[in-house]
């Protein structure tokens, strides 16, 4: 029988575009119910379903943040959901002084207790059956802090302990737990992130900071996204590795041109050496708006964390 995939966040992005894979598997291994907070933006993701539409794909409401919203999509669930793909998510950026508390608070909701919610309500089925596989789109920020970005991080990082201390009471349930940490995406992500940040004013923030977070940090984030950046197809294919991994990995990387910034932690484990490189790099290495990753083969790395 096919398994039933549950996706949250699925009017744009990587959410969309997993449905859409899964959905035209070609030995029809999935059933996926492709979830969105606003159903009025389903039209896409239906366009891109294709044939699938109301045979390998249903498109249902959800918003992560809402019990009621939860309890009720699952109750229109027939039968149970196999695998649960956590993946809806909002960024936030700016200088610290200048976000408000109630925007920070909105990130947790919707990327950490909108997880929770939705991992607490598929759990008794998949213990009780003790079979289930629950994917989290985490990010590479999961794993290493970026500035301006501290709260999303934040986010990202509570994610990264949460699921890895369930995964281990799961383990004796036949419960896997999957984390897949993308570095940036194109998607609209960034653009709702660019627009929030147009037309924001950071109250209370001091000239210097905001200089660097307009003059520094935005136009290096923009070539990031530009030099490094993947398509959601390119992530799309490494979650379908993972879920249809006889052992899925408990986190998985996308992109093979972040390992050497996540290595400076291993490397250091006093954390210094990642700030201070991260550091330099924003501050000091005039190339890096030109190369983007490629700054850490350049000469403004110490030696020692040079690829070969
Ligand atoms: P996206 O903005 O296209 O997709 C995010 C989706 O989540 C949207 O469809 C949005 O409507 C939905 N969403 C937000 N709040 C919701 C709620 N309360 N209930 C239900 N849905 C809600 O961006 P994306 O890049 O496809 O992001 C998907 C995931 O990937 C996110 O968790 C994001 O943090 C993560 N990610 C993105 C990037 C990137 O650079 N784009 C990098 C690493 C990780």
């Amino acid at each position: 029988a096919p398994r039933t995939v549950l996706i949250s966040g699925c009017s744009s992005g990587i959410g969309l575009e997993l449905a859409v894979q899964l959905a035209h598997d070609p030995k029809k291994r999935y059933q996926v119910v492709a979830t969105m907070r606003d159903l009025g933006k389903k039209e896409t993701l239906e366009a891109a379903a294709g044939e699938a539409l109301g045979q390998t794909l249903t498109v249902a409401q959800l918003d992560v943040c809402s019990d009621e919203s939860v309890a009720q999509c699952l109750s229109c669930i027939q039968g149970e959901v196999d695998v649960l793909v956590n993946n809806a998510g909002m960024g936030l950026v700016g200088p610290l002084e200048g976000l408000s508390l109630a925007a920070m608070q909105n990130v947790f909701d919707t990327n950490f207790f909108g997880a929770v919610r939705l991992v607490k309500a598929v759990l008794p089925g998949m213990k009780r059956r003790r079979q289930g596989h629950i994917v989290v789109i985490s990010s590479v920020m999961g794993l290493q802090g970026v500035i301006f970005n501290d709260v999303y991080a934040a986010s990202k990082f509570a994610l990264e302990g949460f699921f890895e201390s369930l995964a281990i009471q799961l383990l004796q349930f036949n419960i896997f737990i999957s984390l897949v940490e993308p570095g940036p995406v194109v998607t609209e992500f960034e653009g709702k992130l660019l627009a929030q940040v147009s037309t924001a004013e950071f109250p209370g923030t001091d000239p210097e900071t905001l200089h660097y977070f307009r003059d520094l940090y935005l136009p290096a984030s923009r070539e990031l996204f530009r030099s490094v950046g993947q398509s959601p197809q390119d992530v799309v294919q490494a979650i379908v590795n993972v879920i249809s991994s006889a052992r899925p990995p408990l986190r998985r990387q996308t992109n093979i041109r972040y390992s050497p910034l996540i290595m400076l932690k291993t490397v250091d484990s006093s954390g210094s050496l990642y700030v201070r490189t991260t550091h330099r790099l924003l501050f000091r290495c005039p190339r890096l708006l030109n190369l983007g990753l490629q700054c850490l083969s350049c000469g403004c790395l110490p030696t020692r964390v040079r690829p070969r």
